[in-house]
């Protein structure tokens, strides 16, 4: 079991690489922006209320998150846990720890993927992903084969983020500086924190992190 944490801003490339450590190793990727999504379809007051927070880019409640985590958390079997887009304040890391630490495990490695301003807004503009399969592509960078078509799956159903614009993306930006990026300095101290390029291919990114996955599994 190797349990992580991806650290980053919106458009680092957390989930894209977090779906090939699934895909490779059997681990369980637990993003709370994809369980906040499906919850705001569910139609329940929770959904509702979350809803008009993420479209604006500010951060849902961290009592929210961690209950949806613990949840999760308890009903996932896997070669160890991805954190993708959690915890994003300190208040969410020290609820991560108590809770890691009550079932036994701890946290191997917290990767921070780091990645500029301007490479982060050409990156989020033309971000659509697959509604079927979740596969992720770009206007410009990686569009798909045949225009509307997934590569993977053949779905049509392709889909933009409603807060993937300009403006969410400039509240999201500061919500990231201001409360999620203290928590560099906080995994730092505690001695579980790696930097990697996230502005590499996507390919040298991918194995950057399987070298620290493999290395903190044998240490
Ligand atoms: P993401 O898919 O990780 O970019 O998350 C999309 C949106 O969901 C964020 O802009 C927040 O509104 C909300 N969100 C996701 N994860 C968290 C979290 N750990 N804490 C608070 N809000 C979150």
């Amino acid at each position: 079991m190797t349990n992580i944490i991806l650290l980053g801003p919106p458009g680092a490339g957390k989930g894209t690489q977090a779906r090939k450590l699934v895909e490779e190793r059997g681990m369980v990727q637990l993003s709370t922006g994809d369980m906040l999504r499906e919850a705001r379809t569910s139609g329940t007051a929770m959904g509702r209320k979350v809803a008009a927070v993420m479209d604006g880019g500010g951060l849902v409640t961290d009592e929210i998150v961690i209950g949806l985590i613990e949840e999760k958390m308890k009903g996932s079997r896997g070669a160890g846990f991805i954190f993708d887009g959690f915890p994003r304040t300190l208040a969410q890391a020290d609820a991560l720890g108590a809770m890691l630490k009550r079932s036994g495990q701890r946290l191997d490695a917290v990767i921070e993927m780091r990645v500029d301003d301007e490479a982060l807004v050409r990156r989020i503009s033309g971000r659509f992903t697959c509604g079927n399969c979740g596969e992720v592509y770009h206007d410009q960078t990686r569009p798909t084969k045949k225009p509307g078509t997934c590569d993977v799956c053949g779905s049509t159903d392709m889909q933009r983020r409603a807060d993937d614009n300009a403006e969410s993306l400039k509240v999201r930006l500061m919500e990231y500086y201001k409360k999620t990026s203290p928590l560099i300095g906080y995994y730092y101290a505690l001695g579980d924190l790696f930097t990697i390029d996230g502005l590499a291919e996507i390919g040298d990114v991918a194995k950057s992190l399987a070298g620290i996955v493999d290395q903190q599994a044998v240490s």
